[in-house]
């Protein structure tokens, strides 16, 4: 039996006991700095560590700014609205992600468009979408249009799926190619980097997540990154209710959105961001302790990160066989049996409810990947 097989292997690598998915961790200035913020008062919308944890974010994703936020969907949102993501047009996202990324997209009354992924990142495939836009696409003056349902196709939203970078040098050509703003959803990859330059910095924005359950956690939050100063400035404004600065006025001079981050959320952000570092180091050891103890199993791939590429290992990866398709339920469920918490890929975009009607590419590699990915434990531990 393979679930046998694969439980010994997580044994091996682990030890005895109980094993979450990804639990936060907090070894650092948590306490001290939350403790602050309470004692300054400035627990809400101002306060010193928003704007340490913006020009903190900045300095380590390499990114002229960061505008911090309520959370990565809000990001996501802001950010598409910025690239000028308009109703009614189509931007092309991932069938393999998390809801949020078509989410954002609908939120602005935009209709997602699913892609498929490639095998060696997960990622958007480029080949594939470049072949799809060939068939699909067709100039309108400056622009493209998708010829089967005439909406104008606006925007590109790779993701880099459980940490590791897609094939962002391919994906800039097909955007640059078909005219389609690039915004990376980077909300699984900080601290994961693509030819040396950290991901959600390549496109004209870039969005992070820290929720919970994300590398580094400010409770609820997310981040627009983009080297465009003008765009930057905008982020924050929408943000922040589009409020301009008077003293004792309220004047808002375009809707904007109350999803600014509490200074008490950047306060734990900035405690989690000096523990990066440490955070990645455990993910890589975590992943070398998995390589070693799943060597002998060929049913399955460990996720490796892909060439030229430096991954956080946010959540590691199983990726079965074909031939072993078939157990990967009795996999997934032997091992929560024992306290090893692992879990199935998302549900493929357009087989949600509110998305089965959206206009897709042929997603095979997608829905090969969907039958065969199992997360497995991927704790930070010291
Ligand atoms: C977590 C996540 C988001 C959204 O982040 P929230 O902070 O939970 O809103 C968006 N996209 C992907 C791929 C994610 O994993």
């Amino acid at each position: 039996m393979i679930a046998d097989s694969i439980i010994h292997a997580l044994r091996n690598a682990l030890g005895k006991g109980n094993f979450p998915l990804h639990e936060p961790y907090f070894a650092g200035n948590e306490q001290r700095y939350v403790q602050e913020c309470i004692a300054s008062t400035y627990v809400s919308s101002v306060g010193a560590y928003v704007e340490r944890f913006e020009k903190e974010l900045a300095a380590y994703t390499g990114a002229r700014r960061a505008v911090a936020v309520v959370n990565g969907t809000a990001a996501l949102q802001v950010a598409l609205q910025l690239a000028g993501v308009h109703a009614n047009d189509e931007v092309i996202v991932p069938a393999l992600t998390f809801v949020a990324t078509a989410n954002a997209v609908q939120y602005l009354g935009a209709v997602p468009h699913f892609a498929d992924s490639e095998e060696a990142t997960l990622g958007l495939d480029p080949l594939a979408l470049r072949e799809w836009l060939k068939i699909i696409a067709e100039r309108a003056g400056d622009a493209y249009r998708n010829r089967q349902t005439g909406r104008r196709l606006r925007a590109l939203v790779p993701m880099h799926t459980f940490g590791h970078p897609c094939d962002l040098e391919g994906l800039l050509a097909v955007s640059h190619d078909y005219r389609l703003a690039l915004v990376e959803d980077a909300a699984e990859s900080l601290g994961s980097r693509y030819q040396g330059q950290h991901t959600g910095t390549f496109g004209l924005l870039g969005t992070l997540s820290f929720n919970g359950n994300k590398i580094i956690t400010t409770g609820g939050g997310g981040a627009i990154l983009t080297n465009d100063e003008r765009l930057a400035d905008h982020a924050k404004h929408l943000t922040t209710t589009a409020k301009l600065p008077h003293r004792w006025d309220y004047v808002h001079d375009e809707v904007g959105y109350n999803f600014r981050m509490p200074n008490l959320n950047a306060a734990l952000g900035c405690a989690q961001l000096e523990q990066l570092p440490e955070f990645l180091a455990s993910k890589r050891r975590l992943f070398k302790r998995y390589q070693e103890a799943l060597a002998d199993i060929d049913e399955v791939r460990l996720m490796e990160e892909p060439s030229g590429c430096k991954s956080n290992y946010w959540l590691q990866t199983l990726v079965l066989e074909e031939s072993a398709v078939e157990q990967r339920v009795e996999i997934l469920k032997a091992t929560n049996d024992v306290d090893l918490t692992t879990r199935s890929a998302w549900r493929l975009m357009h087989q949600l409810a509110p998305y089965e009607d959206c206009p897709r590419a042929p997603l095979q590699v997608a829905e090969s990947l969907r039958s065969r990915i199992i997360n497995i434990p991927s704790n930070l531990s010291n």
